[in-house]
């Protein structure tokens, strides 16, 4: 099936910004969206909202709409529709049957308890490679059951490279990181990685800018769009999350930096400018860019 990219004129620059509706949004959500807003339209680029929704026990449409409101108040106003990832199923299971009917996809069987048994954990940021217990000797074509947890089969001497605006030059290997990751959960979710990867791709996204626990999600992500022969986001911007007063990122549990409590706060534009300052940036330079 040829999808056709979506949104964006292929090769113009695009950013997006893509909450996951799990919650209202506080401060650190905002300060993302603010950089990766100005970092689209400051090339003159066009800025997206995606709605990552595929985890369904968590996610809420009411949040989703909250979302959209919150950053209409902000000023913050995407370009075209939402696209909301609970609706590209059909779009996620023609890349699954591509890996599927390429043998690289295995079903993996692991238990929860026997994965953190088995792996050591990564250095810096708690991602854990998979062991490999299920990954079969020979490829298995056509394997993708949609009743059971789906790994993809990695090249074990893959290295990804990419340049990230704060972090620099980036050469990963996803062996050493991630392993073989899942694409798809036995519930029937699609991973985080997999959807990601088909929509950056898709929506013709050249600028990502996110907090910087993704840092090394990017890897998997560039990963599966070389392997599906996708486009790929040229520039990333990982940014430092914001923390609270006790040095830990900021959560839903910091509920006075929600934003429910920061509207009846402040005026979007007292909001934006104390963002700036966070961000080290000019407000009187940013609040032309908003209008
Ligand atoms: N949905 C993710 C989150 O809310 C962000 C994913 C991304 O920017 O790639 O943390």
């Amino acid at each position: 099936m040829p999808h056709a990219r979506c949104a964006a004129v292929a090769d113009s620059p695009a950013g997006r910004f893509a909450p996951s509706p799990t919650g209202r949004m506080h401060l650190g959500n905002i300060y993302a969206a603010l950089l990766s807003f100005l970092s689209a339209r400051q090339k003159g680029g066009r800025w997206f909202l995606r709605i990552e929704d595929i985890d369904s026990q968590r996610s809420h449409r009411e949040y989703a709409l909250q979302i959209m409101d919150d950053l209409e108040w902000l000023g913050l106003q995407w370009d075209g529709e939402p696209v909301f990832q609970s609706e590209r199923s059909d779009i996620y299971l023609h890349y699954l049957e591509e890996l599927s009917k390429r043998g690289l996809l295995y079903p993996c069987r692991c238990t929860r308890a026997a994965l953190l048994a088995s792996s050591a954990p990564h250095a810096s940021d708690g991602l854990r490679p998979y062991a490999g217990t299920c990954r079969p000797a020979t490829p298995c074509f056509n394997a993708a059951s949609l009743h059971e947890t789906l790994r993809l089969h990695i090249d074990d001497n893959a290295v990804v490279e990419f340049d990230d605006t704060i972090c620099g030059h980036m050469s990963v290997k996803p062996a050493d990181t991630t392993g073989d990751f899942v694409v798809r959960r036995r519930d029937g979710a699609w991973a985080y990685q997999f959807a990601v990867a088909i929509d950056d791709a898709l929506m013709s996204i050249t600028d990502v800018v996110r907090g910087n626990d993704l840092l090394l999600s990017t890897a998997p992500q560039r990963y599966l769009q070389q392997l599906l022969g996708l486009g790929m986001p040229s520039t990333y911007t990982h940014i430092p999350l914001l923390t609270n007063v006790d040095g830990q990122r900021l959560s839903k549990r910091d509920s006075s930096l929600a934003m429910d409590v920061l509207r009846s706060k402040f005026s979007p534009r007292d909001l934006i400018v104390h963002i700036c300052r966070l961000a080290k940036l000019e407000p009187e330079h940013v609040l032309t860019q908003i209008p």
